[in-house]
């Protein structure tokens, strides 16, 4: 794989590949909420964002202010007339790695005006990093925000990640072509959890993963579809049984489906994890 120069052909939508500055970009542009939780994304295709980012409850709250978004373009920060980003692997092999200092720029542009670390992670989205999960997201979302490196290519010369004691967080076990997908998903997990931005909290204190337990099934109208009928206990109006059940279904789908969160809850709820269920 190899790194073009950049086009400087305007593209449909009337942007240069190359920004004017080496500011970063603020992709919010609505008010913004001071001291707002705020993403800053190292990317080569600052164009990839808001993304889906910017639909539904995330952009709403993106336009509200709730929290901010800035892209730092990577290309700026490239080296001579080209403005390379990235050269081949040291040792050989295939693919081209981008370069320490290039990279080196974009974090320093990205750490003004940030607070320390425990406020603010900065994280290189890697396979090779630890799996996100939804307790690193409520964890991040009650800092002030977070700096996101999207690599590309073969990834990012080492040096850069030492010096800067870079964190490297991963989607999962597979390989993208590029961290932005990543990052989108790790800021959608991350930013519903601020406050205000569901409108509704109490939605992420009963879904997925917030007790240990996956989520209860849902239904909704209409009551019979297909001849199938919505569990009978959900129209029943009584709101203790209905949390009762809900939570023998989630606690059933958990041991069913995932044995390592089943295993992780009883340990925490001093259960014995074979406890016959179906009683
Ligand atoms: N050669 C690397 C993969 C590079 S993929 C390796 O084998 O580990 C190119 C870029 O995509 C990476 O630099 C990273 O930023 C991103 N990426 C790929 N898979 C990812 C994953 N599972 N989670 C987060 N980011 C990923």
């Amino acid at each position: 794989m190899t790194d073009h120069p950049p086009d400087h052909s305007p593209r449909s939508h009337g942007r240069l590949t190359i920004s004017a500055s080496a500011a970063p970009r603020d992709l919010m542009d609505g008010q913004r909420v001071k001291g707002a939780w705020t993403a800053k994304v190292i990317t080569l295709f600052p164009e990839a964002f808001p993304g889906t980012l910017g639909l539904s409850l995330t952009g709403k709250a993106l336009q509200a202010g709730l929290w901010a978004l800035e892209t730092v373009d990577l290309r700026t920060f490239g080296e001579g007339r080209h403005r390379n980003v990235d050269d081949s692997p040291a040792g050989g092999g295939a693919g081209m790695v981008l370069r320490a200092d290039v990279v080196a720029r974009a974090l320093d542009q990205a750490a003004l005006g940030t607070p320390g670390r425990e406020h603010w992670p900065v994280v290189y989205l890697s396979p090779r990093g630890r799996r996100f999960d939804q307790a690193m997201a409520r964890d991040w979302a009650q800092g002030q925000g977070i700096t996101l490196l999207c690599g590309r290519f073969e990834g990012v010369d080492q040096r850069v990640l030492d010096e800067y004691g870079v964190a490297e967080v991963s989607l999962g076990d597979f390989v993208l072509t590029g961290g932005e997908i990543a990052a989108q998903a790790l800021l959608d997990a991350t930013v519903r959890l601020i406050p205000r931005v569901l409108g509704n909290q109490a939605s992420t204190e009963e879904e997925s993963f917030s007790e240990g337990l996956l989520e209860f099934p849902q239904f909704t109208k209409p009551t019979v579809w297909r001849t199938r009928v919505i569990p009978e206990m959900l129209l029943s109006g009584h709101h203790a049984k209905i949390a009762a059940w809900r939570k023998a279904m989630a606690e059933r789908l958990t041991r069913i489906r995932r044995p390592d969160l089943w295993r992780a809850y009883c340990a925490a709820h001093g259960r014995d994890p074979d406890e016959d269920q179906e009683q």
